[in-house]
């Protein structure tokens, strides 16, 4: 996939904006990996690459991406209004609106992706980890959000597919 020809202007800013916030699709798939490796054994990283592809593929998806990383971008620059610049810049835990946004993502295929994105969110593996470690001053307030609900998302499209593939 990543064919560049089929891929429109919108969907290459938001994979480019994930590149230089530190995110590849393979840290994406490896997360619908952990979400789905007990369910489906015989699943591969190629398997999640495929429905990570697909997920950012979605137009609303896109518009998450690029919204959120434009907010994480102007608090660590310190460019934003008070109280939203400290509030976003030290990832305030009553927030709340980075979740939301995340929900556009998550509602993409169905219902099923809540629980994904709600266990995700808790457990915190692979890259949800490092985007939460604040210690080298970077602000991801949305975009461990987003990166969640992007596996999410893929997770559930993948659960939605085997269901209909299978008798
Ligand atoms: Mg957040």
């Amino acid at each position: 996939m990543e064919n560049k020809k089929n891929m429109d202007v919108s969907e290459q800013i938001a994979r480019q904006r994930l590149k230089e916030r530190g995110v590849e699709v393979e840290d994406i798939a490896k997360l619908v990996l952990y979400l789905q490796e007990k369910y489906f054994p015989e699943m591969t990283l190629e398997d999640c690459m495929e429905s990570v592809n697909a997920v950012l593929s979605k137009r609303e998806v896109q518009n998450a991406i690029l919204t959120g990383i434009q907010l994480d971008v102007l608090a660590e620059k310190g460019m934003l209004d008070e109280p939203l610049q400290s509030t976003i810049a030290v990832d305030d835990s009553l927030y709340g609106i980075d979740e939301i946004m995340a929900l556009s993502i998550v509602n993409v295929y169905g219902s099923i992706g809540f629980t994904n994105y709600g266990y995700i969110d808790k457990q915190k593996p692979g890259i949800l980890a490092k985007l939460n470690n604040h210690s080298d001053g970077s602000c991801n307030t949305f975009l461990d959000d987003i990166v969640g609900a992007i596996a999410a998302a893929a997770a559930s499209r993948h659960a939605h597919r085997v269901a209909r593939v299978q008798p």
